[in-house]
């Protein structure tokens, strides 16, 4: 029985994670939780897995959870709250596997944790990855731990590449390109001009997937696959020059390897979060993930696009901040993050949070960043000149 703690358990990877554990519950059982606010979702959780620890935002939210909680699970149930309490269940002794699925930002110091634990870590969280890149992966090694992508580009890379794959082992291994796939998002055919008036909602609504509000807006802007470019660079240890991003609106292939024998590997499958959570999960085994199987003689035309530069500039910001290095990729991260909470607030327009990102990318590259609390610094540095260009109307 694989123990489990689930980052994020509230959000759409961790419901999706809950969902996979509930039809394999022979396998896992979940060990801890942790959840922002919804209290009453919690509370569902907390009956249907009586796990043995649940962490919340605050003291105030774990008092909330305690009363809504029925009497038996009261004295069964654990409450923690606030970043110690995450930091807990992400290095318990008792815990093999750790799902990071906390957005953003939040999600960096229990990820670390996890990986100073030694644990087997499924990673949604990219932004942590992206944030702090190879001292991440130095972590990893250091410490023993194990990293599956749980992003469903780079789990279908992992299932691509050859099972004996090392870091950096591109050119061993005949690896000419990643070729990240991606779907182009809601705005993909929209008039580039009506983009600036482009609502929250319309944003939110993705064509072929269900996720939470942030990656919605970033897949809209095409930032996630900016973010996830830079996640496959320090998750498979390849340079830039080694990664293509192909929109191919329909998401049934969810990414490619080509080699230099002129191979190419796909791996396809529905438009559903199970697949990888299940495949991370599992691996190197399988499980079933309730996804239904796909089925090819209803499937549509497969199409391909290269991205344009002018509509998804948040693309090819990312991809020069790969370039650059980790100072650019830290800062690009803490600016998205405040630029698309802003625009979801709407504060600034959709079209505000590249000119945004590019504000604070050109101010703050530079810094040498070789450990964590720089890291960490950079990034409160970043959210501060994010923030001072929206209000002070810089942008
Ligand atoms: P979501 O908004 O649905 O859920 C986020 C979770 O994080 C919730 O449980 C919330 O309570 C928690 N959280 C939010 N702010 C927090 C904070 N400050 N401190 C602690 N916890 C906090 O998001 P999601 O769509 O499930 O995405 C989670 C992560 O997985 C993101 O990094 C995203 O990029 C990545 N991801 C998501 C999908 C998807 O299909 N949803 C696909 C690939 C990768
Ligand atoms: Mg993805």
């Amino acid at each position: 029985m694989q123990q489990l703690t689930i980052l994020g358990a509230t959000g759409s990877i961790g419901s999706s994670t809950l969902d996979v554990v509930s039809r394999n519950s022979d396998k896992y059982k979940v060990f801890a939780v942790s959840g922002y606010s919804q209290v009453n979702r919690l509370v569902e959780i907390a009956i249907a897995f009586s796990p043995q620890f649940i962490v919340t935002k605050d003291k105030v939210s774990a008092q909330q959870l305690h009363q809504a909680l029925p009497s038996d699970l009261q004295s069964t149930i654990t409450l923690k709250f606030g970043d110690e309490g995450l930091d807990y269940i992400s290095s318990h002794p008792q815990v093999d596997t750790v799902m990071a699925a906390i957005v953003g930002a939040a999600g960096l110091s229990p990820v670390f944790s996890a990986i100073r634990a030694g644990k087997k870590v499924l990673l949604a969280n990219k932004e942590s990855l992206v944030m702090s890149g190879e001292l991440f992966i130095d972590a990893v090694k250091e410490h023993g731990a194990s990293l599956i992508p749980v992003d469903s580009e780079h789990n279908a890379i992992f299932q691509c590449l050859p099972h004996d794959y090392a870091y950096g082992d591109g050119e061993r291994s005949g690896i000419e390109h990643l070729l990240l796939t991606a779907s182009g998002g809601p705005f993909r055919a929209m008039d580039i001009e009506a983009l600036a008036h482009v609502t929250p909602e319309q944003a939110c609504a993705h064509p072929n997937w269900d996720m939470g509000q942030k990656i919605s807006v970033d897949s809209a802007s095409m930032m996630n696959k900016g973010l996830e470019f830079i996640e496959a660079r320090w998750l498979f240890g390849l340079s830039a020059e080694n990664i293509k991003v192909v929109i191919h609106p329909q998401s049934t292939i969810h990414s490619m390897v080509q080699y230099i024998d002129g191979s190419v590997i796909a791996q396809l499958g529905n438009p559903d979060m199970r697949t990888p959570i299940a495949h991370a999960l599992a691996y190197p085994e399988r499980i079933n993930a309730g996804v239904k199987a796909l089925d090819f003689f209803s499937l549509d035309k497969f199409s391909f696009e290269a991205p344009c530069q002018k509509r998804f500039p948040n693309l090819f910001l990312a991809i020069d901040a790969c370039k650059r290095g980790q100072a650019a990729t830290t800062a690009l991260n803490a600016a998205n993050e405040v630029a698309v909470q802003a625009f979801l607030n709407e504060q600034i327009r959709f079209t505000d949070i590249y000119t945004v990102n590019n504000y604070v990318v050109k101010q703050h590259s530079d810094a040498r960043l070789e450990q964590l609390s720089q890291v960490i610094a950079h990034d409160r540095l970043c959210r501060e000149c994010a923030t001072y260009a929206i209000e002070e109307r810089k942008i």
